[in-house]
């Protein structure tokens, strides 16, 4: 049975300072941790209600407006986007069904789909070069409709490797437009050379 969230705020506060605050872990020995020098945790914040998620069944959701506006590829079923704007890694695409549903409500159809379509846009991300590991990750605690993150660590920095890389991904200065279009365009080409339809974004 889980643990309903009052007991893990008890366990945890009589594990934390007066202020609530939790001790760091030893960040010291994580040498992929971006930052240095005096930190302190956040006090852990009482139990609350579940914040409500983007286009929460359906209604006003942004990926469901957006349909293909800002897609480099996709096919009947699936879409995949970049973010708006450059960023710290040399690639961030993101994968979603068409259809407005989340993990545990996709079609059985598109769940069949979803296998392969993973490691063809691993691949797609990988295609562009100098791509030392592409990790492939689902949170979905913003936005209700599922979506699949891809991002690229850049070959060779072994300083950006694991999980920290989200968080790199906002130090490092975002890579100069032309290259970021011509990644995407990369990306696109190379999904649609096993189907589906590319979409040009200049790159
Ligand atoms: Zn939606």
């Amino acid at each position: 049975m889980g643990e309903p969230a009052e007991e893990l705020y008890r366990r945890a506060l009589a594990a934390a300072d007066p202020e609530g605050r939790l001790p760091l872990p030893p960040l010291d020995e994580w040498e992929t941790f971006p930052f240095e020098g005096e930190l302190r945790t956040r006090a852990l914040l009482p139990p609350a209600d579940e914040p409500p998620r983007h286009g929460a069944g359906g209604s006003e959701c942004w990926r469901c407006a957006q349909g293909d506006a800002d897609a480099i590829w996709s096919d009947d079923h699936w879409v995949v986007a970049p973010l708006a704007r450059p960023s710290g890694l040399p690639v961030i695409v993101i994968l979603f069904p068409r259809e407005h549903c989340d993990l545990d409500g996709l079609p059985p159809a598109r769940q069949a789909e979803l296998g392969p379509l993973l490691v063809r846009v691993e691949r797609a991300v990988d295609s562009v070069g100098e791509i030392g590991r592409v990790h492939v990750c689902r949170w979905g605690d913003g936005s209700e409709h599922l979506h699949f993150w891809f991002m690229a660590r850049p070959a060779r920095m072994p300083q950006l490797r694991g999980s920290f890389a989200a968080i790199w991904d906002d130090v490092l200065p975002p890579l100069p437009e032309e290259r970021w279009r011509a990644n995407l365009a990369a990306v696109a080409r190379t999904l649609g050379g096993a189907g589906g339809r590319v979409h040009d974004r200049g790159g």
